[in-house]
């Protein structure tokens, strides 16, 4: 029997402290791509998509894909923006006659009228059913997963690398499990458990620390025969909801007190090493001390700053980390991205090869991250920020920084963006004549998916936090709607 799946890609990672909230056209400016184009573009990248397919072989289905689509990580998403990308999908499934239904999702989805976007599309997809049929999600493991999520999805697969490198095989996962379900072989439905933390203390790392054990735990435990996916979402902090934090979730049939106990010792895990962090997070003076001094015979120091990494909903305007570089004088180093459209622009008026003066980033909140700076520098080169990764998140997938620019500052280039990208892939540089591996120094913008990519030539990884958005002084940030007490707000949990 043929079955016919509905499959789609709708995505966004919603920092509600983010003063830019997110509409069409920040949907635009990262991708939006309807059915086909969507498959040329994302079907045989690492992409959640490209798992699909591959299931869509495997098991001979006719699968309708309706659109692939994300906005970079920003404010609340309005109710437009939400509504134009929906509705598409309800409506195929108005009209087709499907036998399964097969999302990517992010998971951390927050509207401008709803705390759970992700659920929203959920129900709405339910509530358009003539007759039931199973749907399967895939999750960013940085999803505030909730109650109502488990209920409106049988099946949860969460991706299980930090850097997330394995879109595609949990794409196949979730489309293994959806087959059984639609043979009727299994009856699953998803259960979660967690704990009062507004994320997983190392973000999930999974090249590191306690949650290789957590994850090889949780694959022991898919070895049952009643049970088929076993997710650790990291949480995501930046999402102000009732639902925030980590979730372990097991999708399976069968003793599902059994299945809870399970998830309650990871959970338990969780919780018991919330105080063990990974990550020695310097200040910004510490780090250019270190870059200073940086001996680089075995490969350039990279400098992440966590605190304002566009990945998170960072405004990636910070300027506190290039200040202090430029403060203590280090050369031969890159820095990138900046994120400021508006000097872009200025730039654009300029020719290859001037000296130029202006003010460079801070500009969205200086509370968070430090205000402008004022440069004066050689204009390097002007481009329309256009460039494809090769590296393993990004590979042969295209991006955009929108109107770009690199400005040489006494031996520093500085990469000047419009549209906030994280630093995931070395193409992010060299696209734009600045070789990374050739410099002393790398200051970049991102957390942890940097690593990916620029471990392999580093020769040392160390991690800023700069009081950007992100930063890790959660108390500076207003929360209303986390349940309390919740750790690390709270010093009666802590
Ligand atoms: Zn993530």
């Amino acid at each position: 029997m043929t079955f016919r799946v509905l499959t789609a890609e709708l995505s966004h990672e919603t920092n509600t402290f983010s003063r830019r909230l997110t509409n069409a056209q920040s949907f635009k400016d990262r991708y939006v791509l309807i059915g086909e184009e969507a498959i040329a573009a994302r079907g045989e990248a690492s992409t959640e998509l490209a798992g699909f397919l591959d299931a869509s072989r495997n098991y001979g289905w006719q699968i309708e894909h309706v659109l692939s689509a994300a906005a970079g990580p920003s404010g609340k998403v309005e109710r437009a923006a939400f509504d134009w990308l929906c509705d598409p999908i309800v409506a195929a499934v108005e009209r087709g006659r499907f036998d399964g239904i097969l999302l990517a999702l992010h998971g951390a989805m927050v509207l401008d009228f709803c705390e759970d976007g992700d659920g929203e599309i959920l129900r709405r997809i339910r509530a358009a059913f003539r007759h039931e049929i199973p749907i399967a999600i895939t999750l960013d493991p940085h999803a505030n997963v909730g109650r109502e999520m488990c209920s409106l999805a049988e099946i949860i697969v969460s991706f299980r690398t930090y850097p997330h490198v394995d879109m595609r095989e949990t794409g196949r996962r979730a489309g293994a499990i959806l087959q059984r379900t639609m043979t009727s072989e299994v009856k699953p439905r998803t259960i979660r458990v967690s704990r009062p933390m507004l994320e997983e203390t190392n973000g999930g790392r999974t090249d590191a620390g306690p949650m290789i054990a957590r994850l090889a735990a949780a694959k022991d435990y898919e070895e049952r025969a009643d049970v088929f996916a076993v997710s650790i979402n990291a949480g995501f902090a930046s999402t102000d909801v009732a639902d925030v934090g980590p979730t372990v979730l097991v999708t399976g049939q069968g003793n599902f007190d059994e299945h809870t106990a399970f998830a309650d010792t990871l959970a338990d895990d969780i919780w018991a090493r919330r105080h063990e962090v990974l990550n020695d997070y310097l200040t910004v003076e510490a780090a250019a001390d270190i870059a200073a001094g940086f001996d680089s015979r075995q490969g350039p120091l990279v400098i992440a700053d966590y605190a304002d990494n566009p990945g998170a909903g960072g405004y990636g305007d910070s300027t506190n980390l290039l200040g202090a570089l430029l403060e203590a004088g280090v050369k031969d180093a890159c820095f990138g991205p900046m994120v400021d459209g508006e000097a872009v622009a200025t730039l654009q008026n300029a020719k290859v090869g001037e000296q130029i003066r202006l003010a460079v980033g801070g500009k969205t909140d200086a509370a968070f991250g430090g205000g402008p700076l004022i440069l004066e520098g050689e204009l390097v080169s002007i481009s329309d920020g256009h460039f494809v990764g090769d590296g393993p998140i990004l590979g042969g997938l295209h991006r955009s920084y929108g109107p770009t620019a690199v400005l040489r500052v006494d031996g520093f280039e500085i990469l000047i963006v419009t549209i906030a990208q994280q630093m995931l892939d070395l193409q992010q540089f060299r696209s734009f004549g600045i070789e990374p591996e050739s410099k002393r120094v790398i200051a970049l913008k991102s957390m942890q998916h940097f690593r990916a990519a620029f471990e392999p030539i580093a020769g040392k990884v160390i991690v800023c936090d700069s009081g950007a958005l992100c930063t890790l002084d959660y108390k500076r940030m207003p929360y209303r709607n986390v349940p309390r007490p919740i750790f690390p707000l709270d010093e009666d949990i802590a």
